[in-house]
């Protein structure tokens, strides 16, 4: 009946339905959540579009996957410059002239590389084995006390000792007044929402929501020739080498009624005691002037089978697990892998797009 089943309308599943249908297939989506979008949907609230599954920012040096997002949406010019709130003082991240003028009142770029050298001097190391000696080495003692020891450790469940110095690297560490969170040539936020986007991408497929895929496996596949999955690889193969690891977590959504309550779209709480990394104020995302303002706090939560999968914690077991799974979902003939679930990677809006339009490429055949 189908050529393409696809199990998943996030961003990988929707990009790939759309250039098939483009081809002239026959293809039918299924998610089972009772919306598309994946967990880049967001809802209309008061007039604020609210990012219901945490803030997601569009960036991306890649100019075809700039124009291709452009097919389907309008971006303003939204920046994103977080604040940090440590115990009350407020930095600006990411680690920029600002936050070295904050931290220590250092003015020029020099004064600044002096200070972190003398503050990193007694814990340098040449190849940084896990993200404490990583972000020492990066911006010194004191950022890493006040900035990084405690939002990563709350956002983790673990001991900065104990995790990967890649994760802090994300971050940019800038010798000049610029408080720009990405380093990309394109940046913004669609203007109403992410949702549109997901509703061009799907026009005139069959999209059946509330649709687990496990409980009706072998009928669905019956009804394609192909199916592309796009959510968890472990539960594909009902975990046979093992559970895959995932940090969770758990917002929580509160309309307020004031028109601005934090000033900024995004501010992190970096110490270890307060119990969320970060409050979302949605209306700033899109410079929003609606009385009433909707904000969220996002909480890190220990990962059970059930729960949300957010971040995939790619350490050397996980990924040996990972490993053997990729193994034989690369030798189906049947069905397709791909997305952050599929893939087990933490991935970007604009690299999940580029890896969909390159498995259209070569699901079609066709030359890149
Ligand atoms: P998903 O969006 O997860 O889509 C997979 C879909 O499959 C889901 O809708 C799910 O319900 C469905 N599904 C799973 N199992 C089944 C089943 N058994 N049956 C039916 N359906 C099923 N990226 C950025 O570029 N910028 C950002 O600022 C940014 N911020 C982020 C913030 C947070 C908190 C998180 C967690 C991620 C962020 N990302 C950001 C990454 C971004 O969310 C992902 O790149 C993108 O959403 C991945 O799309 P996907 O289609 O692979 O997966
Ligand atoms: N991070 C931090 N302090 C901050 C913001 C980020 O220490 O105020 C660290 C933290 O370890 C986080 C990593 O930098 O996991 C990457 O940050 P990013 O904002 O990219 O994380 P995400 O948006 O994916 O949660």
């Amino acid at each position: 009946m189908y050529d393409y089943l696809v199990v998943g309308a996030g961003i990988f599943g929707s990009v790939f339905a759309y250039e098939a249908k483009k081809r002239g297939k026959k293809v039918l989506v299924i998610d089972k959540r009772d919306h598309i979008g994946g967990n880049m949907y967001t809802k209309d609230i008061e007039g604020i579009n609210v990012h219901m599954y945490g803030a997601h920012i569009f960036h991306t040096s890649n100019k075809t996957i700039w124009e291709y997002i452009n097919q389907f949406t309008e971006f303003n010019n939204y920046i994103n410059s977080p604040v940090a709130n440590y115990k009350g003082e407020l930095y600006n991240l990411p680690f920029n002239m600002n936050t070295f003028y904050q931290m220590w009142g250092v003015k020029t770029p020099q004064e600044a590389k002096d200070m972190i050298e003398r503050q990193r001097e007694k814990y340098f190391v040449e190849r940084p084995k896990n993200l404490e000696e990583q972000a020492i080495n990066l911006v010194g003692l004191d950022i890493y006390q006040k900035l990084i020891k405690g939002y990563t450790e709350k956002q983790w469940g673990r001991d900065c000792k104990d995790l990967p110095a890649f994760i802090i690297r994300r971050l940019p560490v800038r010798f000049t007044f610029d408080n720009n969170y990405f380093n990309d040539t394109y940046q913004g936020i669609p203007v109403g929402g992410y949702t549109p986007i997901f509703e061009k991408l799907l026009e005139g497929i069959e999209v059946k929501l509330g649709v687990d895929y496990f409980k009706e496996k072998e009928a669905l596949d019956k009804l394609a020739s192909k199916v592309l999955y796009t959510g968890p690889i472990d539960q594909f193969y009902q975990y046979e080498f093992g559970v895959l690891g995932y940090r969770s977590l758990r917002f929580e959504h509160e309309i307020l009624d004031m028109e601005n309550y934090q000033g900024n779209a995004v501010i992190n709480y970096t110490d270890r005691e307060t119990p969320y990394t970060r409050i979302i104020e949605h209306k700033h995302f899109e410079f929003g002037k609606q009385s009433k303002t909707v904000i969220t706090r996002e909480y890190p939560d220990q990962f059970s089978l059930g729960k949300e999968m957010y971040y995939p914690i790619n350490d050397e077991a996980n990924n040996e697990i990972y490993k053997m799974y990729k193994e034989k979902a690369d030798s189906e003939t049947k069905y397709l892998f791909g997305g952050r679930l599929a893939e087990y990677k933490y991935y970007d809006m604009h690299a999940v797009i580029a890896s969909a339009l390159s498995m259209v490429k070569k699901e079609f055949y066709e030359e890149s």
